[in-house]
């Protein structure tokens, strides 16, 4: 009976392989799936037939294959499922629909306020529905709606705990929200930090550990060892806003002081740029002069939480969040700052920036769906 449950699994783990090889070479032979994945060509040959009939993968046409006979190419439907992600904030919501390779393939972002109401819930799923209607998906195309807020969420990724940002705790109206209301096949929530730390990890970019600063209008992080993100025993891992590094500083939205999310908010900047992130930065390459002492002292925290995160860790630590994707063309001087705090010689560099921009969350939201269904073939 064993030995017949293993020849099962193996048969399942086969089949992963097989579509994640297809996944991340977008086309390969059976020959070449073969040779990969180190698998005898009928074995792979049975598995992508059988993808085939079920619609995930088809022929690419004839390749020249090294010495041999040209032989069939195959290739992903990366549409035949997709999956939604919906990044909620106080003012707006960035709706996202992802491909089985979890690439973002339509994107909207709309200013909404948050109400604590059934009106926004449906409000909310008229708005996803006519997002799916104009990208010609139908409900059961779509493995599921991950929702990102900024705020604690139940282990089981159920709930929303609280939210100090859109102002709810556990009976938020959102907890109410079904598949149904939505027309999708499963509803899941996410911290936002998380989420965006989802994206990050599914760009291929990424290391394999790293630790990840959201720096948002709330900062938050995540840690990812091995791929995936450490939860913690309650679900709280990361919540990098509130470490401490200012001793009697300024006040944190939490109501204690000197944690690093008033020093870290993306709300700083924003804030001397009528609420526009591109304008801070624009006006920062111009020379302006408040933005340039403000970004200064904001690269000084940053680099002190920075320093902290890797000493303790010893992993690179990748910026995301609104001002992340901003930070690329400053990690020359964000490197050179942590440097002066680092007491070890460094043989490689550890500070990146994140490779996605406002959609990030929504993006990491749906790719629970992607992962999963792949996890489940
Ligand atoms: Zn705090």
């Amino acid at each position: 009976m064993s030995s017949r449950l293993n020849s099962v699994e193996v048969k399942r783990r086969n089949r992963i392989n097989v579509f994640s090889g297809l996944l991340d070479t977008s086309h390969a032979t059976k020959p070449e799936l073969a040779a990969q994945l180190r698998l005898s060509i009928p074995t792979v040959g049975v598995i992508c037939d059988e993808l085939v009939r079920e619609g995930l993968v088809r022929e690419a046409g004839m390749q020249p294959s090294g010495g041999g006979r040209p032989a069939m190419a195959y290739e992903p439907c990366l549409d035949r499922f997709n999956a939604l992600g919906i990044d909620i904030t106080r003012n707006h919501i960035y709706l996202a629909l992802t491909d089985l390779k979890g690439k973002l393939i339509a994107g909207e972002r709309q200013r909404f306020l948050f109400e604590d109401t059934p009106k926004y819930i449906r409000e909310l799923s008229e708005k996803v529905r006519s997002f799916l209607f104009q990208n010609h998906k139908k409900s059961d195309q779509i493995l599921g709606a991950g929702i990102s807020v900024a705020g604690i969420v139940s282990l089981q990724q159920d709930r929303v705990l609280y939210s100090h940002v859109l102002n709810v705790g556990e009976e938020t109206i959102l907890n109410s929200l079904t598949a149904s209301d939505l027309g999708v096949c499963a509803v899941k929530f996410f911290n936002d930090a998380t989420a965006g730390c989802m994206a990050e990890c599914y760009s291929h970019h990424a290391p394999d550990s790293f630790v990840f600063v959201s720096l948002s209008n709330s900062v938050g992080g995540a840690t990812v060892i091995n791929n995936r993100i450490l939860p913690g025993k309650s679900g709280r891992g990361g919540e990098l806003g509130h470490m401490l590094i200012v001793p009697d500083g300024r006040k944190c939205y939490c109501g204690k002081c000197g944690h690093y999310d008033p020093y870290g908010s993306a709300l700083l900047l924003t804030g001397k740029a009528d609420g526009s992130m591109q304008a801070f930065f624009d006006g920062l390459r111009d020379g302006d002069e408040e933005k340039t002492g403000v970004f200064d002292e904001y690269l000084h925290y940053l680099a002190m939480m920075i320093h902290n995160l890797h000493i303790t860790t010893d992993l690179p630590v990748v910026l995301g969040g609104y001002v992340g994707s901003y930070l690329k063309p400053y990690l020359p001087k964000i490197r050179e700052l942590v440097s002066e705090m680092n007491i070890f010689e460094e043989d490689e560099e550890f500070i990146f920036s994140c490779e996605y921009n406002v959609e990030a969350s929504a993006v990491g939201a749906a790719s629970y769906f992607t992962k999963t269904f792949i996890e489940s073939l």
